[in-house]
């Protein structure tokens, strides 16, 4: 998708100016795209960060206030937090902006916007596929975007106007605008996003388990571990508000791999080298094209 003309976004407040928040403060400043930012947050300390590395231009704790000239507010704070921010903004917001999200999971964040803005068309919700475990503005950076994917999911009601603003910003931070239905995206995004993460919590935890007095499994650990278990130092309530936000999907996936590691196991016990062979072969040769076609 091409952007016809130049975007400009005169005010932007970006409420939670962590690694996503922080990071499309930094792209949309590389981009000449923005006037204006403020921060909206919790901590003090991560607020003066931004501003010091010139992610925001002012930041306060009073979101009614920072709102209240906006052109477009981006959410980019835990899903749990949702309501609260949503419901306070509320009658602060101008008739006229827009409200888009970074947030993991889309139906809640969908419902959240019905629950407590008055013209919910004007919300639209977005996910950028691009992260790292690091958090807070410290982490942020303006590469972050840079081709890969934005999923936006606009439905039937939502405000043309609004969705073309949010696919336009989603673009000028570098990534690749799709749309998506919010229920398809959150069951495609429990199983390649949503499922690793708790894989890697539950393995982390399963050798944790192991060690005692006399050793320590992870002093054992090599690369293999390491790769595998990267996104277990990621925020655990960044992740706790996404599993309760997605279960049902979620829970889906953990049947889907639980089937899997049975069959492994089922085979292993039985000595059946050639069933481990085949499984291990599929599995190599999707990771094998999916790398190839990136
Ligand atoms: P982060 O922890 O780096 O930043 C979140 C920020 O929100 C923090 O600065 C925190 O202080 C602030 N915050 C939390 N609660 C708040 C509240 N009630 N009011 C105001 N500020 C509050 O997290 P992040 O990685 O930037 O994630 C932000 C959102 O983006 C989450 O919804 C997450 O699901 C989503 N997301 C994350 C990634 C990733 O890889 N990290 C990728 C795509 C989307």
């Amino acid at each position: 998708m091409k952007l016809m003309e130049p975007f400009t976004i005169q005010h932007l407040v970006i409420v939670g100016v962590g690694l996503i928040g922080g990071s499309v403060g930094l792209a949309l400043k590389r981009a000449g795209a923005v006037g204006r930012v403020t921060g909206v947050g919790r901590s003090r300390e991560n607020l003066m960060t931004a501003e010091a590395r010139g992610i925001v231009d002012d930041w306060t704790h009073d979101l009614k206030a920072a709102v209240a000239d906006a052109d477009v507010v981006l959410l980019a704070v835990p899903m749990a937090a949702y309501d609260a921010l949503l419901r306070e903004m509320a009658d602060a917001l101008p008739a006229d902006a827009v409200v888009t999200d970074a947030g993991s999971t889309k139906q809640s964040a969908i419902a959240a916007a019905q629950r407590w803005l008055p013209d919910a068309r004007r919300f639209v919700a977005a996910h950028p596929i691009a992260g790292t475990e690091q958090s807070g503005a410290a982490a942020a950076f303006a590469e972050l975007f840079d081709d890969h994917l934005a999923i936006v999911t606009p439905d039937s009601v939502s405000d043309p106007a609004a969705v073309a603003r949010v696919e336009a910003l989603w673009q000028a931070v570098g990534s690749r605008v799709i749309r998506m239905a919010a229920d398809e995206h959150d069951r495609l995004l429990a199983a390649v996003s949503h499922l690793p993460h708790l894989a890697a919590f539950a393995l982390v935890n399963a050798v944790r388990k192991q060690a005692d007095a006399a050793r320590d499994p992870f002093d054992f650990a090599a690369g293999g571990f390491r790769d595998f278990t990267r996104i277990a130092s990621s925020s655990p309530e960044m992740w706790r508000d996404i599993a309760l936000c997605n279960r049902e999907a979620l829970a889906a996936q953990i049947d889907a791999m639980q089937a899997e590691l049975a069959g492994m196991k089922t085979a292993l016990l039985a000595g059946d080298g050639a069933q481990l062979f085949e499984d291990f072969s599929a599995a190599k040769a999707a990771r094998d094209a999916w790398l190839q076609r990136r």
